[in-house]
């Protein structure tokens, strides 16, 4: 049996989601298809066909998918799920809203956000905040899984899939699009950015926050984050947060700057490649995490430091 895995995607690229969850699949086992369900979404099936280790990708072309509603992804998944034993997505706010509903119109117990395969039906996830890892075996005929894809580096490109256009299952019609409200940003997204530099409650309102940590993110080409602290106050927007509550995030830097390194927050930015702590108070426990941790004052070091980039 194979694989299905359906595509992220803003119906004109494909994002770095899917080719790390095609890493995830491709330890499961078993030929590969991508499921890529949009409105006028070809040029992403063929970004999908491109990536090596997919053998066929799915399209479903429906005004239905446009928005990433969840009750028609549901209803066409569910449709395709009797040629498939393993329904894989990126733990994306799209898979969340998608797969759980699959799980329980296949009346199957969904394994939630994996950060490794162990074997076919065998995988390790993170619970309580990260501070325990639970191995879970699925005995499900047909197993419906997300991913942490911080977890999996993303597939290379080299592959020439076949693309094979699908119907669209009938629309449920239980939802309704209305809005979408993005923020505009000309900085790197959080879950996908090679560098970020957070900043905590340290920053003391948003002001500081636009004025110290901005202009560091900016020469460093770097996404920004913050703590839930930072964010409770209104320092930084919620779609900034790092943490358990917040984004997962492994960049190749994080640098955290008057964070005190709680383990919610932890949960969010561990698996960061380097971690660079700067706090005043050198009992932190950030600094149990970090690779290199600087006691000082963050008014002070990070002039310093922009001035220095
Ligand atoms: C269910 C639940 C979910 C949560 N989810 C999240 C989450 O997703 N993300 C998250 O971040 N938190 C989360 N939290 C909150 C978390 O427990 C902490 O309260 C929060 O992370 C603290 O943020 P902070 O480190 O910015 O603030 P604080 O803990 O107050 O730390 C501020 C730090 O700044 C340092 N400092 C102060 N002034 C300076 C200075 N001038 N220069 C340098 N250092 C300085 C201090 O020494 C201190 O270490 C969650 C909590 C719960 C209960």
């Amino acid at each position: 049996m194979a694989i299905l895995l359906l595509a992220d995607h803003d119906s004109n690229h494909l994002s770095d989601q899917t080719a790390k969850t095609l890493t995830a699949a491709a330890k499961i086992g078993g030929d590969v298809h991508v499921l890529v369900a949009g409105a006028g979404a070809k040029v992403v099936a063929e970004q999908a066909a491109r990536l090596s280790g997919v053998s066929k990708v799915l399209v479903a072309e429906d005004v239905s998918f446009a928005n990433n509603l969840a009750e028609p992804l549901a209803a066409l998944i569910v449709s395709l799920a009797g040629n498939y034993d393993t329904i894989i997505s990126a733990a994306t706010s799209t898979g969340k809203n998608v797969l759980p509903r699959v799980a329980a119109l296949l009346d199957v117990a969904q394994v939630s956000e994996i950060i490794e395969v162990v074997s076919a039906d065998t995988f390790k996830r993170p619970i309580y905040a990260g501070n325990a890892i639970q191995t879970v075996q699925s005995t499900d005929a047909r197993r419906v899984i997300t991913v942490r894809t911080a977890s999996f580096a993303a597939a290379s490109e080299g592959g020439s899939a076949s693309i094979e256009a699908i119907p669209a299952a009938s629309d449920p019609a239980l939802s309704t699009f209305v809005k979408d409200a993005l923020s505009a940003s000309d900085r790197p997204e959080l879950t996908s950015a090679k560098i970020i530099i957070s900043g905590g409650r340290a920053l003391g309102s948003a002001e500081k926050f636009r004025q110290v940590i901005l202009p560091v993110a900016d020469k460093l080409g770097a996404a920004v984050g913050a703590s839930r602290a930072a964010v409770d106050a209104g320092y930084a927007p919620n779609d900034w947060q790092v943490g358990q509550t917040g984004k997962i995030v492994a960049p190749d830097l994080y640098i955290a700057c008057g964070i005190s390194g709680a383990i919610q927050h932890l949960a969010g930015m561990k698996d960061s490649k380097v971690i660079v702590a700067i706090n005043r108070d050198e009992e932190a426990p950030i600094f149990q995490v970090a690779d290199y941790g600087l006691v000082a004052d963050l008014f002070e070091i990070l002039p310093e430091f922009q001035k220095a980039l």
